[in-house]
């Protein structure tokens, strides 16, 4: 990369994932060169590789373009010389957290994330940057990330596991002191394996990603950290002992001496054995090195769906980590204690974590509950999840917001007392700049589908069809999350009749939008993309019901910021916490929810709408009848009406939930406040009882 000397800055900024929440450098990319901007899914270091050399001299000499560089940078570096919210905490000496997540949703450029659980942790780790909590992140440089999603010309959903190329993303290889790559062994087996250390930086966080794939290993270990949920067991419970014992070493050798390990979901468990290996090898007892390791061990569990939980056979754990039961030096009775589940007669990453950590704790006030009735544990507290708001804010609202709430409003967003002044907001202004997103949305959506049409060869009037309903003026739900069948995406397509009268009222018509991919081995999860698929290829509902493909970080902003109602059915209590909806409401977008996860704590009669009560029903059967009967009797005689009761195409009452939406929901659920929970609650507590 030869950047002129004028804006050098420009490739330290790309390193930093701190880019992907400024607005201004999107404008500046964009000013290099929108296409390629876009086209490389807003990868800042791919495009300084990508760009024209000319493009950067030109941009060197260009005044509008300089001014815009030097704001950036003056920014930068503010930002990582302010005082924090955590040095004004009296902060304490020596806290250090870990964060340990098998999959880390940081940015659209680096694909290591299935969903909710890993861009949950990316806004973790985000929002402790921002309020300068100490801490590192572990995680795994999946080569093949997660898959991609195309819908053929039958509805199935095609998985293809693109490649990356480590050298031309955010990301660059930790090195020992004489500059060769910093490489660590990990057991497996009978035998050890290599991994080498890459680092992301985030503002001044630093996290570590861990990668098998260098040759100093044999080809199959290789594969190791190849894909995200992708192989069989053996390459999950290898994947695991990466994370958990490499991960641990790794920060060793970098010098790195963590004072709370916080492991988030059971896949990275196995840091708890490496610290107790450790604790046993300087001469302490067993018993000693579990009181030390649980001390300062936390767990988040994240699932209340069984099949989320990760159980492993007896002679499998045995065999896989039989080196760590030698340096133990006890039974395999005693090793396999440490993670036993009696009710499956199985060795559970859940439980391992849980017995040996000193907290545990759910994503929502009900998934608390929920979690202590499954995992058996009277002791589970609960955090609620929140999202981080300068990822997911459209900066068309941020600069409205920024106008009513005052300029400085993005420094204290979880101030409650600031979100009253969204009453000053117009209810015009309001509603034109959600119309701006609303179109925003359709022309991305538009393309998402002429790209899969004209690939299956769609006739060109069904394309027309398709596109032309698409459109700023109808009513536009979005349902968009992972396809796994408890969501219930197909709770509205049980009546087809029903929802066609619905959909084509020539008065009030309305849209859904659909999008999510299923895990390639969910085949309910396919089905379900399937019935959408065939649905909306039918003549009733061809523009109507459009299925968007490949749902990722990307699609998802545009999506959460651009549709009028965001729907969430899942079968209650089955979602831990759910945070796309979270996302939504701090862009003016209203939630209708069934009250499960997140949704009980934050509804407040005004500020959206609960589909069904809260009572428990016989069984699933006669639970997806009710709550499909509610949400129809809620769409029709409640949302639609209301969103198109307009005058002058300004929908008055509808615009009131809006606010309603935006005063109560976005000081509160955001990352910002979870982690100052965690650190509350969690963190400074385990530290200090450790002292
Ligand atoms: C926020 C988010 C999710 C989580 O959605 P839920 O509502 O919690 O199911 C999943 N995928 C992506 C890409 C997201 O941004």
């Amino acid at each position: 990369m030869d950047i002129p000397q004028r804006i050098s800055r420009i490739r330290e900024i790309a390193y930093n994932i701190w880019f992907s929440w400024q607005p201004e450098t999107h404008q500046l990319f964009s000013l290099m060169d929108r296409q390629l901007w876009e086209e490389i899914n807003h990868n800042s270091v791919k495009f300084l590789l990508y760009l024209y050399p000319k493009r950067l001299d030109e941009a060197a000499h260009n005044s509008v373009f300089l001014e815009l560089y030097d704001h950036l940078v003056e920014k930068y570096d503010r930002y990582l010389h302010k005082k924090t919210w955590y040095q004004r905490q009296a902060p304490s000496p020596g806290l250090l957290v870990a964060y340990f997540s098998a999959e880390l949703g940081i940015h659209e450029s680096l694909p290591v994330y299935g969903g909710g659980l890993g861009v949950l942790a990316g806004d973790h780790c985000k929002s402790c940057e921002n309020l300068g909590i100490p801490l590192v992140g572990v995680s795994i440089l999946y080569k093949n990330g997660y898959f991609t999603q195309k819908i053929d010309h039958e509805g199935r959903q095609k998985a293809a596991y693109p490649e990356t190329n480590f050298n031309e993303i955010p990301i660059s290889v930790c090195r020992n002191q004489d500059g060769t790559p910093l490489i660590l062994p990990v057991p497996i087996k009978e035998s050890i394996i290599y991994v080498q250390v890459w680092c992301q930086i985030i503002g001044r966080t630093h996290i570590y990603l861990l990668d098998t794939d260098i040759p100093l290993n044999n080809p199959d270990d290789r594969k190791i950290t190849k894909q995200l949920y992708g192989g069989n067991r053996d390459i999950r419970i290898a994947q695991e002992i990466v994370l958990g014992i490499g991960g641990v070493r790794a920060l060793r050798k970098l010098g790195i001496t963590p004072s709370v390990w916080h492991i988030n979901e059971g896949h990275a468990a196995f840091l708890i054995l490496e610290r107790i290996r450790e604790k046993i090898k300087e001469g302490a007892s067993l018993q000693s090195a579990l009181h030390e390791v649980k001390a300062r061990t936390l767990f988040t569990t994240h699932t209340a769906v069984p099949a989320g939980h990760d159980l492993f056979p007896k002679d499998f754990v045995l065999s896989n980590l039989g080196q760590m039961v030698v340096q133990f030096a006890i039974s395999c009775e005693a090793f396999l204690a440490l993670g036993w589940d009696h009710e499956h007669q199985s060795f559970s990453m859940t439980q391992l974590a849980m017995k040996n950590a000193v907290r545990t704790n759910g994503v929502s006030k009900l998934h608390g509950e929920v979690s202590r009735k499954i995992l058996n544990n009277d002791e589970i507290t609960w955090i609620t999840n929140g999202v981080h708001l300068p990822t997911w804010i459209a900066p068309e609202m941020s600069s409205l917001f920024a106008q009513y709430l005052g300029w400085d409003w993005m420094e204290d967003y979880t101030n409650q007392h600031r979100w009253k002044k969204i009453k000053l907001i117009p209810d015009q202004l309001l509603w034109q700049t959600h119309q701006t997103l609303k179109k925003k949305m359709i022309s991305y959506v538009r393309y998402n589908l002429y790209q899969r049409l004209k690939r299956n060869l769609a006739p060109p009037s069904v394309i027309l069809e398709s596109l032309n309903k698409l459109n700023p003026e109808t009513f536009t739900i979005g349902f968009a999350r992972r396809f796994a069948t408890y969501k219930r995406a197909d709770l509205l397509l049980k009546d087809p009749d029903r929802l066609a009268r619905l959909l084509n009222n020539p008065k009030q018509p309305v849209n859904i939008i659909f999008a999510g991919k299923a895990h390639p081995a969910d085949h309910p999860g396919q089905e379900i993309i399937k019935r959408i698929w065939h649905l909306s290829q039918e003549k009733q509902f061809q523009g109507r019901i459009i299925l968007a493909e490949n749902y990722d970080i990307h699609l998802a902003r545009y999506l959460l910021q651009g549709v009028d109602l965001w729907l969430n059915t899942p079968r209650r209590p089955m979602e831990a916490c759910g945070t796309s909806g979270q996302k939504a409401a701090l862009n003016g977008v209203i939630n209708c929810s069934v009250p499960d996860g997140w949704w009980p704590e934050a509804f407040n009669g005004k500020n959206g709408f609960t589909i069904g009560g809260d009572q428990d029903f016989p069984n699933e059967c006669i639970q997806d009848q009710e709550d499909e009967r509610s949400l129809f009797h809620l769409l029709e005689q409640e949302i639609i009406p209301c969103y198109y009761n307009q005058k002058d195409h300004v929908p008055e009452q509808w615009i009131c939930h809006m606010k309603e939406n935006l005063i109560s929901i976005p000081h509160y659920f955001n990352s910002e406040r979870m982690v100052q929970d965690y650190y509350k609650k969690l963190y400074l507590p385990a530290f200090r009882g450790y002292n």
